[in-house]
């Protein structure tokens, strides 16, 4: 094969297994991105020789130059996506191509190379696989528990001129987690909008999922919860447009102005990362016929305006570490307004959590052995 092509070859992946199993925490004990399992995913690319054979090895430091350009100029991104066990003891996983084509476009923004999607989803399936056992088993009282993964993509050639790396590593490492609201039911956050803070902006790198897109709103999140907020909306422009929650896409759920319900969320701007939930709860609910489903423009005034004419139903943000999180209220500006999404029976975000769920650990991808 010739060494200057974009693709790698999973058939000739290498695989070399742990002699040191490490023990599993229990399910109840598992917290997000704390433990990690037993085996990394590594594949090597060089300007000069392309993409090296892909590697499943014990989970392990890397051995990397602090020259390196993803330390220095961010050249890198990442995916979050998730594998998990039916209660007939079979692995999924959830639409798993939209992830790689994701990371694919991230890729692209950060001056990564192209890459074999196809490919690398074949190894990362091989990686879930010598890792099964880490895929946490469904309990009485945890209901959704799952091995995230996470594919990274960084530049790794030593050197500190600002341009596109000529080395790379493509890799991925799993962590298995319990359920995102511990005690089974939804815990309503409230958010904190202050359009003194921006996320990302036209003509940015907002639809990526590099590193350089999450750093710089930990402190703005400190903030918020110093303030007493879970989480921060994101807002946008001089209309104060609403465009994601945390590290979520925001949706609501309405009677809007022409008196239909509707179920709304931020069009694709640039701005705003493009979920894989967000996607799936669009196409989800377009089935149901019962609502518009639409993606438009929100503004800070067409939420006060629904709140203040009792149309304003539900609001939730919607990602893989939680399928949906419902809002009670949000802080923006002077303004303390509460949404009562809790009070309406939160009908439209335990539908979406409870549909999708139920895809996830009985229809999907399924993996196997
Ligand atoms: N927005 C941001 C900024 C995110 O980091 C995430 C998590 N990947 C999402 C939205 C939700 O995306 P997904 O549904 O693919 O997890």
């Amino acid at each position: 094969m010739s060494h200057s092509q974009s693709w790698f070859q999973h058939e000739g992946i290498e695989v070399s297994l742990t002699q040191d199993p490490r023990p599993k925490s229990p399910v109840e004990d598992l917290t997000f991105g704390a433990e990690y399992s037993d085996h990394m995913l590594l594949v090597n690319w060089t300007k000069i020789d392309g993409w090296d054979t892909p590697k499943i090895v014990p989970y392990g430091n890397l051995s990397l130059s602090p020259a390196l350009s993803a330390l220095h100029y961010s050249t890198e991104c990442f995916e979050g996506m998730k594998a998990f066990k039916g209660v007939d003891g079979r692995v999924r996983l959830f639409r798993p191509m939209e992830n790689m084509k994701r990371l694919g476009r991230s890729a692209v923004a950060a001056s990564l190379p192209e890459f074999d999607k196809e490919g690398f989803l074949e190894c990362i399936k091989d990686l879930v696989r010598v890792d099964r056992d880490w895929v946490p088993q469904p309990t009485e009282t945890i209901k959704h528990p799952s091995l995230y993964i996470r594919p990274t993509f960084i530049g790794t050639e030593p050197f500190l001129g600002v341009r596109e790396p000529h080395n790379s590593l493509l890799y991925c490492i799993t962590s298995p987690v319990g359920p995102y609201f511990k005690t089974g039911t939804f815990q309503p956050v409230s958010l904190y909008a202050d359009p003194a803070f921006i996320r990302a902006w036209p003509g940015g790198v907002g639809e990526s999922k590099m590193g350089g897109n999450y750093g710089p709103t930990i402190r703005i999140q400190r903030i918020a919860e110093a303030k007493g907020y879970t989480q921060v909306l994101w807002l946008f422009g001089e209309n104060h447009e609403l465009t994601e929650v945390g590290t979520m896409n925001i949706f609501v759920h309405w009677i809007n102005e022409d008196g239909d319900p509707e179920i709304a969320t931020p069009p694709l701007s640039g701005t705003i990362l493009p979920g894989v939930t967000r996607l799936s709860l669009l196409e989800l609910a377009a089935t149901w016929g019962s609502h518009k489903v639409v993606e438009r423009t929100i503004t800070m005034d067409d939420v006060r305006k629904a709140v203040k004419e009792n149309r304003l139903k539900e609001m939730f943000g919607a990602g893989t570490a939680c399928v949906v999180c419902p809002v009670a209220k949000i802080a923006f500006l002077d303004e303390h307004l509460t949404i009562p999404t809790m009070e309406s029976g939160a009908e439209v975000a335990q539908r979406c959590l409870k549909e999708l769920t139920d895809i996830q650990v009985c229809i999907t991808t399924v993996l196997h052995f």
